[in-house]
Order: C-alpha cells, then structure tokens, then sequence
C-alpha cells in the first residue's frame, strides 16, 4: 500500500493490504512479484480482462489521431460508438457521460423531463451511485448525507403491491436494478420487473433500469433487463462499458430523447474520443470473443464447484455471482486474499461477490473452490 498523505482516503482500513504492479487478463502481479486470480473485476468492471491487444491498440491508436474534442463538433468514432452500443442492448439512442451515477443523474433529470412530473420511486436496498442526485435514489449511504435530495418514494425491492399503492400521478419514473447488485446479487421474483413496465406504461411513468452493474454482458446477456423480457424506457450504463476506462452511457427510447431540447444537458467530457474508442473497442471484444457464451460457461462452472459446506445459497447469472455464506464473508475475502484470490463482498455482510472477467480460465475456479473449502473447514 502507497503511504501517500496527499491522497484523501476513502476505503479506510478496508482497503487491501496490497500493491499491484501489472496486471493481464484475469491475473494481477503485486509488488512482491505473488500473483493474484482476478474474481473482483474491478468491481465488475473488466469484462474484457486487463491490457486486452485489441483494446490497449484502439485506445493508443485514438490517442494518436485525435485525443480530445467535446460535443461541440461531430467526431466519428462517437458516431460508431453510439450505434454499436445501441445495436448491442436494442435501445434507440445513447447518451455519454462519464461515470455510473452521473448517468443515473442524467435519467433522473430527463425523466423529468419527459413526463413533467417530479416524484421517483426507487428500491430498497438499492444503490445508484454517491452524487447527490444518484444518492437521493440510494437507498443506503444516503443518510450520512441528509436531508436526502429530490423527490423519492421507496418500496421494497420485487414488492409489486407495495409499488402500486405509490404509483399515482406525480411519479416521473421507476429507478431499478434489474438485480440488486451491491445488495449482494438479488434477484426479484419472476416476472416482477415485467410487471413493473407494465404499470409505469398504464400510469405515464417511465422505467428506469440502471444497469450500471448488471450491463455489457456481465450476466451473459447484453442487458440484465433483456433476460427477463423488459425493455426499459432509458437505461444507465457504466463499469464494463469502457473496459476499465472511465465511461457511461445513458440509453433511452427515440421518444424520451425528443423530449430533450438543446442546451439542456451537456458534459465536457462525456463522448470523447478516447472514452469513445473504448467503448467501441470493448463492444468489439466482446462480439469477436464471444464472450457473452463464456460469461456463462463460467458461470455455470461457478455454480457447480462454489456448492460447498459453509455455502448457503449459489446465486445470479454469467461471471456475476454470490455467494451466501453461513459467516461473516468480510475474513473469508481477507484469507481467500492472502491465497492470491481477489474476491468481493457487499452490503449483505455474509455475501462474497464474484464479478471476474469473462476471459478467465476456467482452472481458475477449480483453484479459488479448493482455496475456499479449505478456508471454511477451518474456520
Ligand atoms: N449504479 C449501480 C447499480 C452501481 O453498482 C454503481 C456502482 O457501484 C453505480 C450506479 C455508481 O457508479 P459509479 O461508481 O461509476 O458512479
């Protein structure tokens, strides 16, 4: 770990003791010369694995040709990047930012936007990112920071009745994950976020599917929303869409994007030609490696080999995994650490998160499931 006092420190003693040097594909190299098998991802945002050659070649060969311009002129790779990116999740037209709540601040703002109505109903336990706008949609965290801003209703997460006894006239939109991704990989019942776009349609609200966490591929589907039969009115993008460089993406049905006049919205940022060139990179490896197929090979693999005594419950879908321990998992992730496995928790403290590149090898998980069964028989 860096001893750096100029740096505000935000992660406190959670932070691991570790300093990483290199790192390629699914496999991290410390100071120390140890290695490490990738099953954090970032926080679910490698993909694409680390220093993929088509994605670090893009990127330098953008840096060459035209580094920087904002929205102000047309640049083309902005252009390709909008419609690979709309091609891959079926959504209409896209917008870029630069990170997953700034994207989810500007849904929040155009759905207002479009309906001319204030109120957002949000999820329990969900989570939208730490500005002030995303974080008065949170459901956690927020109270650090009261009064919480704007005009929130919450509901519990795959309540449908809890959700239309608040659904009235004011209610601009519906903000959800369509699994709950911090909360520790929670899914709704069948048919709920379904049912949701149902009643959001019937009573002039829009639906909100931020899939910051859940989208580009992480469940083996390009969108989260698109396995379970829900095509959302505007839909956040963060994490993978970049392939660990930092863009976002607000997507949206060709009917909200006419609601929104010139000079509205606006980012300096947002849509360079480097964040750009990523994302067209990424889209690119994902198509050519197919990774949405392996993102579910290995996690059907993690579903066979991660059952063990000590696990309760195996849950989610493609390289997006939790697991429900019958234990705190924070010292099961520190020891699983020590042994050269990068794991996740979340705000279930019993829950390990596995989010790893869809291009690790499979061994990987032979490896990480002895490590754990030994860790839990002796703990
Ligand atoms: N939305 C979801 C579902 C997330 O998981 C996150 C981050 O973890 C965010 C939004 C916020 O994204 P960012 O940290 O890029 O602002």
């Amino acid at each position: 770990m860096y001893a750096v006092s100029s740096l505000l420190d935000t992660v406190g003693p959670a932070q691991w003791p570790v300093t990483f040097i290199r790192a390629h594909g699914a496999r991290f190299t410390d100071d120390k010369g140890r290695g490490y098998w990738d099953f954090y991802g970032g926080h679910a945002v490698t993909l694409i694995g680390q220093g993929h050659p088509h994605w670090v070649g893009v990127l330098a060969s953008q840096a060459g040709t035209l580094s920087f311009m904002t929205t102000m002129a047309s640049i083309p790779v902005r252009d390709r990047a909008a419609e690979a990116l709309c091609a891959f999740t079926e959504m209409d037209v896209a917008w870029f930012v630069n990170s997953g709540a700034e994207a989810n601040e500007g849904a929040l703002k155009m759905a207002r936007k479009a309906t001319g109505r204030s109120v957002i109903v949000a999820m329990e336990n969900g989570f939208h990112g730490r500005t002030m706008g995303a974080l008065g949609v949170t459901w956690k965290y927020r109270e650090q920071h009261a009064p919480a801003h704007g005009n929130t209703r919450f509901v519990p997460f795959g309540d449908l009745e809890a959700l239309e006894a608040i659904l009235d006239a004011d209610v601009a939109a519906v903000i959800t994950e369509p699994v709950q991704g911090i909360a520790g990989i929670v899914e709704p019942p069948e048919g709920w976020l379904a049912a949701v776009k149902e009643r959001c349609e019937a009573n002039g609200s829009l639906l909100i599917c931020d899939e910051v966490q859940s989208g580009v591929g992480r469940t083996g589907a390009p969108l989260a929303a698109t396995a379970q039969g829900v095509k959302a009115d505007i839909v956040t993008l963060g994490k993978g869409l970049g392939g660990g460089f930092p863009v976002s993406a607000v997507l949206m049905s060709r009917g909200v994007s006419e609601t929104i006049g010139a000079g509205e919205h606006g980012t300096t940022f947002g849509g360079a030609p480097l964040a750009c060139a990523a994302v067209e990179a990424t889209l690119a490896v994902i198509a050519a490696e197919d990774l949405l197929s392996k993102a579910n090979i290995l996690g059907d693999r993690m579903f066979a080999e991660l059952r063990m005594p000590g696990v309760l419950e195996v849950r989610g879908r493609g390289v997006w995994i939790a697991l429900v321990l019958d234990r705190p998992a924070k010292p099961v992730a520190n020891a699983l650490l020590e042994a050269g496995f990068l794991v996740g928790t979340s705000t279930d403290p019993t829950v390990l998160r596995l989010s790893p590149p869809a291009v690790l090898p499979e061994h990987a998980i032979s490896a990480l499931a002895e490590t754990l069964r030994t860790t839990l028989e002796a703990k």
